[in-house]
């Protein structure tokens, strides 16, 4: 596969890749690299606090993640896994770059274990259950084509709505 990582960009809702179960990442490449840096830029442009690979159109278990904005908190999961969800659930409102203008509550385990690879091909296991833990289950769920619209209640789905249409339409026209 050839590919420029300057090209990429973030898929709006509807685009298909949102939808496909990625797979993991065989070798750990430049290009591998230079599609995560690239990742790692489009979600300070945007800005938000996770990116995943599928939302830039390519099906690798791959998403990067800062929850400050600082650049020292870049983190990279390669092949993540999720392990630990502690049984207290919370609910809290979430959005997503692919999905813009769209807000709503979703309910998740509080807390969760992540192991992963990050950019050296080093593995590395965190644990938490603050914000990290919130982003880290969301953008796993890009891995396996799932979207915040398919986990709130149908009260925000109802309020969403016009916001969904219109993205639809948007994609429609192009
Ligand atoms: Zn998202």
């Amino acid at each position: 596969m050839t590919l420029d990582s300057a090209k990429l960009k973030i898929l709006n809702y509807p685009h298909p890749a949102l939808r496909q179960t990625a797979q993991p990442v065989p070798e750990l490449t430049d290009q591998v690299r230079q599609v995560a840096l690239r990742m790692l830029q489009l979600m300070h442009e945007a800005p938000g606090v996770g990116l995943a690979a599928p939302q830039v159109g390519i099906n690798w278990c791959l998403f990067v993640s800062n929850h400050t904005q600082d650049p020292e908190d870049d983190l990279v999961f390669i092949n993540p896994t999720l392990s630990e969800p502690s049984k207290e659930t919370v609910e809290f409102e979430e959005g997503c770059l692919s999905l813009p203008e769209i807000r709503g509550a979703v309910r998740r385990p509080a807390g969760i274990t992540i192991e992963a690879l990050n950019l050296k091909g080093k593995p590395f296991k965190m644990t938490s259950d603050e914000l990290p833990a919130r982003i880290w289950q969301h953008e796993y769920d890009h891995l396996k084509g799932v979207l915040i619209i398919d986990l709130m209640g149908m009260l925000d789905r109802r309020a969403n709505r016009e916001a969904l249409d219109e993205l639809e339409r948007e994609a429609a026209n192009q």
